[in-house]
């Protein structure tokens, strides 16, 4: 026998370690099957160990351990909750806009049980998803009618595809906008059956540009808000009457991708983004924007425009495809319903954050600062000012300022901290910055700061 084998045959056999796992009583939860394929990983890795010439424990006790904490590991939740000390408010990578509590409560009651999602309580017949909001909406938009669904990228293709299919639709060359997550506008009109037809240059366009490109096969005019970045220098696009005039005077319909899409017009850190309302009375005849942007609601995309224009949509084969879900329904109602009897400035978390005064950001930095000293002596912190963007697709040119606190440990880099952090059963994003971690105190709660600070109690 070579000696790898008579290494090997240390190794339990399978059965009996599954007699052993069966006698724990913590571990009769999982299923039958999960237990043996972490063993059978438990044993593969250990045949590994062993032949490497390492010593290890190889009593079934031992081997049950590890495999425990496999299960544990393999079952815990994927999508967990974090504390996002980044700054940025809109942060698509974290999920976007966090709710208020008028639209969790909605949400929390909806989830738990039956709900009038296609039901008419006046009739007691069969009702439609879509008129929840419909009449809030149209209030709040002041548009003739307005349609939900999945997100703003599902809004743009039907969109598109109720209304230029198998013809064309003029884009500006410098809005041929790229969204994370291979949203790109020539994409979108390809899969939505319409013909891009660019005109202008990436800096300038006139509205001459687009009239000369309108033919016999035009079906629209789409103008594309440039959410994420920023044409600057020498530089002109039509405004919205002007580009509204012109597609009007040729009979066609004019679109506008608003993409963030604010009920409010709101400005903050030197940018302004126009309201929905202002920019459906430039003309537009469909505006599509995200509820979980500057709307600070969940997943979902209004269409929003003339009733004509929606109809065919709302008969569309491709709308059932793009519907949005009751929860997220259920979210955007809550949130609406701050819009119209609450004050969405300080009931809608996002828009509080993005509007918070520096002056309450230094004292919650301060706050943080003291908790973190106390917390642990060997910290060296200090309160900064900081400039945060506000993400996720609005605003690409405001800077906001705000506090936050820059930490150090005596021994640990800056980037083995943001990891540790990061790995937490609680974790906290952060950002580095000369060779410092930053808690950006802009989208942090009461309740996070000691959540914070708790994470430096053991650390040295
Ligand atoms: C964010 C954005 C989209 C995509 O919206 P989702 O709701 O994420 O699908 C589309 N167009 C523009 C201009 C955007 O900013």
């Amino acid at each position: 026998m070579s000696a790898d084998n008579r290494k090997l045959r240390l190794i339990p056999a399978i059965d009996r370690l599954v007699a052993v796992a069966a006698a724990e009583p913590d571990m009769n939860k999982y299923p039958r099957n999960l237990i043996i394929a972490c063993l059978r990983k438990v044993t593969d890795q250990l045949r590994t160990v062993l032949v490497k010439g390492d010593n290890v424990d190889t009593s079934p006790e031992a081997l049950v351990t590890t495999a425990r904490q496999l299960l544990e590991y393999q079952t815990r939740s994927s999508l967990r909750k974090v504390i996002n000390a980044t700054g940025v408010v809109l942060h698509t990578n974290l999920g976007r806009a966090p709710l208020g509590r008028r639209a969790i409560a909605s949400v929390s009651q909806i989830m738990e049980g039956y709900s009038t999602l296609e039901y008419n309580i006046n009739s007691g017949e069969r009702g439609s998803r879509y008129e929840h909001v419909a009449e809030k909406l149209r209030q709040l938009t002041g548009a003739e009618d307005v349609l939900i669904v999945n997100n703003n990228a599902a809004a743009v293709l039907l969109v598109l595809s109720s209304v230029a299919r198998g013809r064309e639709v003029i884009v500006s060359r410098g809005e041929l906008v790229e969204i994370g997550g291979s949203f790109r506008i020539p994409d979108v009109l390809k899969q939505s059956g319409a013909v891009l037809v660019e005109v202008g240059t990436t800096n300038k366009t006139h509205l001459g540009d687009y009239e000369q490109a309108i033919g016999p096969n035009t079906a629209a005019i789409l103008k594309v808000h440039t959410s994420n970045y920023c044409i600057v220098g020498f530089t002109s696009q039509p405004d919205g009457a002007g580009l509204a005039a012109l597609a009007h005077k040729h009979r066609l319909p004019v679109i506008e991708d608003l993409g963030s899409g604010t009920l409010r017009s709101l400005a903050v850190g030197g940018q302004t983004e126009p309201s929905v309302i202002e920019q459906l009375a430039l003309g537009f005849d469909l505006v599509t924007f995200s509820c979980d942007k500057l709307l600070g609601a969940g997943q979902g995309g209004i269409i929003a425009g003339k009733a004509e224009y929606i109809h065919l949509m709302k008969t569309h084969p491709l709308l059932r495809a793009v519907r949005i879900d009751k929860l997220s329904l259920a979210a955007l109602e809550g949130t609406l319903q701050d819009y119209m009897a609450g004050d969405p400035w300080q009931d809608i978390p996002v828009l509080a954050m993005l509007t918070i005064t520096p002056r309450a950001l230094k004292e919650r930095a301060e706050g943080l600062y003291r908790l973190l000293v106390q917390q642990n002596p060997l910290l060296t912190c200090q309160v900064v000012a900081l400039n945060s963007p506000v993400g996720g697709g609005a605003l690409p040119a405001a800077v906001l300022t705000g506090y936050g606190v820059a930490v150090t440990l005596p021994g640990i880099s800056a980037g083995c901290l943001e990891s540790r952090l990061r790995q937490r059963e609680m974790p906290i994003v952060v950002r580095i910055q000369d060779e410092r971690v930053i808690f950006d105190v802009r989208c942090l709660a009461e309740r996070d700061l000691p959540e914070i600070a708790a994470a430096f109690k053991t650390m040295s």
